[in-house]
Formats: C-alpha cells, structure tokens, sequence
C-alpha cells in the first residue's frame, strides 16, 4: 500500500474506533485502535524528520488510550480525544429489576442498579453475590442484612478482620450497597481525637454506615468515645470552650477493619454484634475470581491458564488482580486480548516470583533461617538483622504466607524451617 493509501486505511478504522466508543464497546474500540497504531507504525517507517516524530507522538496517545480504556473504560477524557465531544449524562430512571438472588439461600429485594463509581475500582464488586468466596460470611452476612432491612433498623456492628487485601473494604463498600445506605469511609491512624472522628461524621443519617479501616490504630480517647457512641448512640466530647457536651447520633453502623482481632481493646471488640474472619482464598476461587477480573478488563483466559497465577497470588484477591492488571498490559502491548501461558510465564520470570507466588525476599529469608541457622530455630530479632528486614516486615509480609504454606513453623525458641520447604528450595537437609 502506498502512504496514501495506508493514510486512508488508518482514518477509516480510527473512525470504527470512535462508533464503538460510542456504543461503549470496550473490546471492539481497542481492536480498533490497535489496527489504528499498526498502520501507523507501518506510516512511520515511510516518513522522515517532523513528519515521523509527530507520527510515533500519534502513535503513543494511541497506545495510552487503549491502555486507559482497557483499564478504566470510556472516561471523560478519552471520550474528548477520540470524539472530541465530551459524553452527555444520561439520565438513569430507576426501574424495578427482576430479583437477583445476592447469597445463596437468602434473598435481599432490590430496585436499582448498583455501580462502583465512588471507588474507581473497575475490579472491586459491588454486590454481595459478586463477592467470590468466603461462604461461611456471606450467609449470616446476607440474614442480618436482609433481617435490618426488614425491620427498617440500622445493621448491628460490624468487625471484619484478616490480612491485608482479603477484601475488607470491598465488604464494607458492598454492605453499605446491599443496606442501601451512605458510607462515610475513614482510616484509624487518622483519628487522633474525639473531635477527628466528629468533623467526619457530620453528615451522617440515620442507618448509615461508617467504615474504620485499621480500627486498632485509633487513639485512646477516641476509641473510649466512639464504643459509648455504638452502644447509646451518643457522643461526649471537650468542645473548643473546654465545656464537656453530649451530642446524639442517628443510628449508625460502626463497620472496622483490623488485621488482627486481638489487636483491639475488649470493651470495643465486645460491641461489634457481628464478627468475621475472612480466611486466605483457595486456588480456586481465586481463579473463578480471575477469569472474571480478566473479563472486565476485556481479556479471555482459559481457567487452566489462570490457575496458574491464582497458585502464585498468596491467597490474596489483591495481589491476584495486581498480578492480573500488570498481566493484561503486557498482554495490550502485544495487541492480544487473549492471555496465553507464554505472556505468564514471561511476567513471572521477569519478576523473579516461583510457582507458588514466593518472591526474592520470601526466599531469601528462608535460606537464611536453613543456611545460616541450619533450619532455627531463631528468634525474630536475630532473623530481623541477619536478613536485614524489619521485624515487623518479617512478621506481615513474608510470616504468614509461609506459615500458610507450612514452610516455617513459630515456636517458643523461635522459626523453624519445616522439610517443605527445604523441598521447594530443593536444598537437602543434613
Ligand atoms: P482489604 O480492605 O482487606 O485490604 P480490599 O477490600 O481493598 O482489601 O480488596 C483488595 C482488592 O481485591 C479489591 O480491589 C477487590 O477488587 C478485590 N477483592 C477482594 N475480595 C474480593 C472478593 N471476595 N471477590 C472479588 N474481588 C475481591
């Protein structure tokens, strides 16, 4: 094909790319756009000096808003850059959508459609029945919902604990949806005061929900206040004048998030009514939770393929889909929406991360509890500074995984590391 011809070529597909923008079809526009980018690069090989700089320039902004779409969907800005017209808000009417079951067996009614556009989390659920895994919740989780609503009360307090990226938050976000209520979202280490917790909980009606995350990070006095407030709905405080007052609260549901139970104080702990532990994810619900992330990105996997990854994202949804994300640009890179063995493969080799998901530093402080403390048993501190990492590192980060894998073993002398490991580390034990 001749430059012109390739010119048109490029303009009649960039213009394909822009109807299915339009239509809000993700994958088509991004096949589009990247017959779109093909054609140019083949244009640019063709042109010399300005003409070629401002043509790779052309075909950057292709690949970022394919990207962006892959990742985001339609958003404003790409709406502008590729209609130049920015999207008008449609007008939703609420309509009465046929009942979907969210738990099994437990129903919740349900009038409208619930999006997740406070979060921008393309791949964080927003209904119960779309949170993969962790049965034993879901069920009394839905009967207490459903049993609130019934009675038109405020849900009971909530405690959720577990590591990080078990889902706590998106829990949180989906019993706020499923209530049909406001949530007013703060974080522990952020609540110094009473008057912290007070300026955040101005707007705050009845029924609606406040999320703490990392609740047992919250000060003293605020914790004194905020378990009076759970339990009478009232909260005393110093006002600026030094005047002790009492204000009410409407009735509220108090849901907190903390890695561990036993990191809170009783008195607080004992008036959450509701308490959940989310466990690691199994393998296979992290692939059933894949194979849909991957969908919503706009990119196909076969099951097998995504075991794979499931294997190596330490029982964690959040390093699943960080895994998937990263995987899937790599995959738009290459101009596929299919997800093959090979992309994963190279991913993981890139990232040093071994078939079940143990990266540089988890070995490491493996063969230095086996090479230089023939196996523990070591205590922490010795361990913090033979691998040079923070003791509190070992302890979150690498600790429970490996314990989970039953790779090391905590006892009253210290870690131990167990034949397993010694097996994948394919290291013999003497
Ligand atoms: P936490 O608050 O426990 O640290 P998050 O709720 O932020 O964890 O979850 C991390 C990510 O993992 C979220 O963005 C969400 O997309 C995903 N995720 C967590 N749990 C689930 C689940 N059960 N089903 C589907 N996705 C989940």
């Amino acid at each position: 094909m001749s430059v012109n011809q390739e010119k048109e070529f490029c303009n009649k597909k960039f213009k394909e790319a822009i109807v299915y923008a339009r239509r809000k079809d993700v994958k088509n526009c991004r096949s589009a756009l990247f017959v779109v980018m093909e054609s140019l690069l083949k244009i640019s090989y063709q042109l010399k000096g300005n003409e070629k700089t401002e043509c790779e320039e052309k075909i950057k902004f292709i690949l970022e808003m394919a990207k962006t779409i892959a990742n985001e969907g339609f958003t404003d800005d790409v709406m502008f850059n590729l209609t130049g017209e920015l999207p008008k808000k449609e007008v939703v009417e609420k309509k009465e959508i046929v009942e979907e079951q969210i738990a099994q067996p437990t129903e919740i009614e349900d009038e409208e459609e619930f999006e997740d556009n406070k979060t921008n989390n393309p791949l964080r659920p927003t209904r119960l029945r779309d949170y993969v895994g962790q049965d034993k919740i879901k069920r009394p989780l839905a009967e207490a919902i459903l049993a609130a609503r019934t009675k038109q009360t405020s849900l009971d307090h909530v405690l959720l604990f577990g590591s990080a990226g078990l889902g706590k938050t998106t829990l949180a976000r989906i019993i706020a949806n499923e209530m049909k209520s406001n949530i007013i979202v703060m974080n522990g280490p952020t609540i110094k005061d009473t008057n912290d917790f007070i300026k955040n909980i101005k707007q705050l009606k009845e029924n609606d929900i406040v999320f703490i995350d990392e609740i047992h990070r919250i000060s003293t006095s605020a914790a004194e206040s905020i378990y009076t407030a759970m339990e009478d709905f009232k909260l005393s405080y110093i006002r600026n004048d030094g005047k002790n007052v009492e204000m009410d609260l409407p009735k509220f549901t108090l849901i907190g998030a903390t890695t561990h139970s036993g990191l809170l104080e009783k008195p607080m702990r004992d008036r959450f009514a509701l308490q959940f532990r989310l466990e690691p994810y199994s393998v296979d619900v992290l692939t059933q939770l894949g194979v849909k992330s991957f969908e919503k990105l706009g990119f196909n996997i076969s099951e097998a393929d995504m075991k794979n990854i499931a294997k190596r994202s330490r029982g964690v949804p959040r390093i699943c889909n960080g895994f998937i994300k990263r995987i899937s640009d790599k995959a738009l890179i290459r101009n596929t929406n299919v997800i093959d063995k090979k992309i994963i493969e190279e991913y993981f080799i890139d990232n040093e991360i071994d078939s079940l998901g143990l990266n540089a530093g988890d070995i490491h402080l493996l063969k230095t509890i086996i090479n230089k403390f023939n196996g523990g048993p070591v205590g922490l501190d010795t361990l913090a500074s033979a691998t040079g990492e923070g003791k509190n590192i070992i302890e979150n980060q690498y600790e429970p995984y490996l314990i989970y894998l039953g790779f090391i073993n905590i006892t009253q002398n210290g870690r131990v590391a167990t034949e397993q490991a010694y097996k994948h580390l394919k290291i013999e034990k003497y």
